[in-house]
């Protein structure tokens, strides 16, 4: 392996309190402290940001079974593209990630064909039937770093119960997609306004923060961490702001287009717009902006989702729930949170995308430290760009988000010390 230095950048490390002008030294795919020996590549990092790699906690990669919409290689091509050096794959695969063999094929197909490294989840039930629990045992002895059944949630609260209480004996974080089904019914768009107008069916605020209350109640009855996936509700921010205040190991996520669209987007029944859960309203916006400033809300991710256009391209109310986000995600949060709102400082958007997802899944991620695998992500936060869709890398295009122009983006990524993208 390559010996590297990247001089000259504003190396900003939250891990180890750094935020200066400096240089970051790489030998054999590992930090080091000091100018390693031998033949030495130079990256000049003048003008830019030299982070830790990003990590995004929840992408569908849609392998195994649906490599139409993409494959464990082009997601992590566009990962790349995104600035991300580290992805997390959600299981509703097919088949579902509830055993071994199957956890154990994605980190073989990963291990050759993917670009940036990849971290599996595995289900919490048994083909995500919120029934029977999967085999924690034998997932986390085959490599997962949590368990979730995203994109179903489990109805049956005694069910929950056990998962959480049984993971936590294994020390593995539980993710929940929180949708009270019976609440959100046939629901295809958030329920208000909007959906009136546009005589859809609604999907109402409470049948997450129902959820969200009950995962809250678990965390603390079983002493042990629930996340909750891609906040979407104003409701849902004050139970969590509540709830940490008092102790209790619950967190939650935020994904770039329930801050940066509404549901008025809707308007033109563009199925690009349409995601579970959906686009809310602007005062659910405000919310999730205040609680990502006051450290409510910890964890920012893309929750990629690929679909074929064929697939996308039918009757609003038909169409499969889910946008791509991996390239487009770290620019909108950067626009928006900070030159825009100024709700968060650069440092803090990019905790938000190392330490506090390292924490969380409790990866050797996430920091600059000497002895710590070398992924690294360069940033220019002044950047003006603007995103073309038919440019993605990722074999979906699935996003609301083309034609749109931010401020700040990725321009290298960096993993191992290899580079494997740059502008
Ligand atoms: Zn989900």
């Amino acid at each position: 392996m390559k010996n590297l230095r990247i001089i000259n950048g504003r190396v900003i490390d939250p891990a180890n309190q750094r935020d200066a002008i400096g240089d970051v030294f790489v030998s054999d795919g590992k930090f080091g402290a000091s100018l390693p020996d031998g033949d030495v590549e130079t990256i000049d990092a003048t003008g830019l940001v030299v982070a830790p790699g990003l990590i995004d906690i929840h992408v569908h990669v849609r392998e195994p079974g649906q490599s139409h919409k993409e494959t464990i290689a082009s997601a992590s091509r566009a990962a790349a593209a995104g600035g991300f050096t580290s992805i997390v794959t959600m299981p509703n695969t097919s088949p579902t990630a509830d055993s071994a063999a199957t956890i154990a094929w994605i980190r073989a197909k990963a291990e050759k064909e993917s670009c940036v490294n990849v971290f599996c989840t595995g289900a919490i039930t048994k083909g995500l039937q919120g029934e029977e629990l999967a085999p924690f045992g034998a997932l986390l002895a085959a490599g997962i770093v949590a368990i979730t059944d995203d994109g179903r949630c489990i109805q049956n609260h005694e069910v929950m119960r056990r998962a959480v209480e049984y993971a936590g004996m294994f020390g593995l974080p539980v993710m929940d997609h929180c949708q009270d089904v019976s609440l959100v019914g046939e629901g295809v768009m958030h329920e208000g306004e909007w959906s009136l107008r546009l005589g859809l069916p609604g999907w109402p605020r409470i049948g997450e923060e129902v959820i969200v209350a009950r995962n809250i109640q678990l965390a603390e009855l079983c002493q042990s961490p629930v996340h909750c996936q891609h906040i979407s509700s104003g409701g849902s921010v004050r139970l969590l702001r509540e709830a940490r205040a008092r102790g209790v190991q619950i967190s939650g996520e935020v994904c770039p287009h329930h801050i940066a669209l509404t549901d008025a987007s809707l308007a033109h029944f563009d199925s690009n717009f349409k995601m579970n859960p959906p686009l809310r309203a602007p005062e659910d916006v405000e919310a999730i902006i205040e609680g990502i400033a006051d450290g409510t809300l910890t964890i920012l991710c893309s929750d990629h989702a690929p679909h074929a256009a064929y697939e996308k391209e039918v009757e609003f109310d038909q169409a499969p729930f889910g946008i791509t986000g991996l390239e487009t995600e770290f620019a909108i949060f950067c626009d928006l949170l900070v030159h825009k709102r100024n709700a968060i400082s650069l440092q803090r958007l990019i905790e938000l995308y190392t330490t506090e997802p390292s924490k969380l899944l409790r990866l050797d991620r996430g920091t600059l430290a000497p002895g710590a695998p070398a992924d690294v992500t360069l940033i220019d936060p002044e950047l003006s760009w603007t995103f073309e869709k038919s440019q993605s890398l990722s074999l979906s295009h699935n996003t609301p988000f083309d034609g749109h122009s931010w401020k700040g983006r990725a321009v290298r990524t960096i993993v191992a010390g290899e580079t494997v993208w740059s502008l």
